[in-house]
């Protein structure tokens, strides 16, 4: 394993970083089994070759999709349009 890299980004060092590519993540997927969280393009390139999570070997059976708060503020996406796009992302899965 490497040691993750800092970077700062312009959003803040807050930001969390992910455990693939170690940038901050700004579309996250977060795992079902653990809390860990990563691009969602990352962990989605992942699934395609292991359901393990890559940073603490658990397996995992869904993706969370989720948007950080900023996203959420400019594009005030309606709770149901977000059901859908998950539903949808979740068949997506199954489908591989
Ligand atoms: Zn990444
Ligand atoms: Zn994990």
């Amino acid at each position: 394993m490497k040691e993750p890299q800092q970077r700062q980004t312009r959003f803040q060092s807050k930001a969390e970083q992910c455990g693939i590519c170690y940038y901050a993540i700004e579309q996250q997927g977060q795992l079902d089994s653990c809390n860990h969280s990563f691009c969602l393009t990352c962990i989605q390139k992942w699934s395609n070759i292991e359901n393990t999570c890559p940073l603490c070997k658990q397996k995992f059976t869904q993706i969370e999709q989720k948007w950080k708060r900023v996203f959420y503020k400019s594009l005030k996406i309606s709770k149901q349009k977000c059901k859908e796009n998950k539903l949808k992302f979740l068949l997506y899965l199954e489908f591989l």
